[in-house]
């Protein structure tokens, strides 16, 4: 055994949290309607605004990005609304399935998995809807089934003055890669802690246009724990309607501060030398990716096994082998694709060593593949890019 107890956790969530994150949790509960807490909610919700890029209403939940997908729902969608729901893969199903549940008319917009959603078909569809009769368009940021991004800019601009609301399931995007809130005119944009934010699971957050915040305000959906007029009404005393997440506040700010003294968009620029160096690496072994170049995500990287080997039997090996954690394929790409998270405190070198135990687990297996071919292309560009 050469194992540290720590991971190599390429997952595209849970994602490695830093030392100075962990330490901060540790530390004594206080009153959760004191002044401590009402100090720093008042911080960290500004702190999550700024890596949102809004001036809108952040509301922060105690769950898994999941409870703010439902709450983007039953806040905001009435039951018996026509909702557009554009799927590239599981998490887009997510959300229409989510809305579906809670009485929504939804109609599918289904692209095949490993493409983006073209903007085009959204812009069709939407001229159509001459009466108006479509509420909401809910639309996912970067799909983690597959690792593609879609354009969100162009989707929201192909909805125009369309008065439905844009809600954006960005949860594995923001933070990694550019997101504009604000200047993109998005009504709801929904995330997680433990992706980009780097801290455990369990915070969930969603950012509320001002229109939202009108339909809201009429919304018939049932809801109680999700209920943002509740939660905002409670915000503006510092505090939240029930006991909130005390511990992974205090990771949240230490995370915050970090992000902030890097700066969003050098962050984003580091995740684009992530995917640069993964993509390269796994085209010089010769594996095939799942997602084209022009809509690679920058959180992840989709890699097709190779003809006869099973993607499971790679990512056991490395595991045993090397204590390395990479993600397997979803539903119907289970055992066909491998996942490489790289969102969050990822380090290049952490890239490296994966690439290269890669490269070692794949020989081993019997794939005819020369060593260091990966590992020197990704040593290319991040001499070129990144470093
Ligand atoms: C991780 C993720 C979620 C939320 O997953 P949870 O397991 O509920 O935290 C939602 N959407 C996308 C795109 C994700 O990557």
């Amino acid at each position: 055994m050469n194992f540290r107890e720590e991971q190599y956790l390429l997952l595209p969530g849970p994602t490695p949290v830093p030392t100075n994150v962990l330490r901060s949790m540790a530390k004594p509960m206080i009153n959760h309607r004191g002044p401590e807490f009402k100090e720093l909610i008042a911080e960290v919700t500004e702190g999550v605004k700024k890596v949102y890029k809004t001036k809108n209403e952040v509301v922060i939940f105690p769950a898994a990005g999941t409870g703010a997908m439902e709450a983007a729902v039953v806040n905001f969608i009435s039951p018996g609304d026509k909702v557009l729901a554009v799927s590239i893969g599981v998490f887009g199903d997510r959300f229409a399935k989510i809305a579906e549940e809670f009485g929504a008319e939804v109609e599918k917009i289904d692209f095949p998995w490993g493409q983006a959603a073209d903007p085009e078909v959204i812009r069709e569809r939407i001229a159509q809807d001459r009466l108006r009769e479509i509420k909401a368009v809910v639309v996912t940021h970067n799909e983690t089934s597959t690792g593609v991004v879609n354009d969100i800019k162009s989707i929201r601009e192909a909805v125009g003055d369309h008065p439905a609301l844009f809600i954006v399931d960005a949860v594995s995007g923001l933070g990694a890669m550019n997101l504009e809130t604000d200047k993109w005119n998005l009504d709801v944009v929904v995330s997680g802690s433990q992706k980009a934010f780097m801290i455990p699971p369990g915070l969930a957050f969603l950012a509320i246009s001002p229109r939202a915040l009108r339909v809201a305000k009429n919304c018939s959906n049932r809801r109680y724990y999700w209920d943002i007029n509740s939660a905002l009404k409670y915000l503006e005393k510092g505090q939240t309607p029930y006991t909130p997440a005390l511990s992974l506040f205090y990771g949240l700010r230490e995370a915050l501060e970090m992000m902030e003294k890097e700066g969003i968009d050098n962050i984003i620029a580091r995740h684009a030398v992530y995917r640069d160096m993964v993509r390269a690496g796994v085209k010089a072994m010769g594996l095939k990716l799942l997602a084209d170049d022009r809509v690679a995500s920058s959180s992840l990287t989709s890699v097709i096994a190779p003809e006869g080997l099973g993607a499971n039997r790679i990512r056991r090996r490395l595991l045993e082998r090397f204590n390395v954690v990479i993600a397997g394929g979803q539903q119907k790409l289970d055992d066909v694709i491998f996942r490489i998270g790289h969102l969050g405190n990822v380090l290049y070198l952490d890239l490296l060593a994966v690439l290269a135990a890669l490269e070692m687990v794949l020989v081993e297996l019997g794939v005819d593949i020369e060593l260091g071919r990966g590992v020197t292309k990704a040593q290319e560009i991040l001499m070129q890019k990144g470093v």
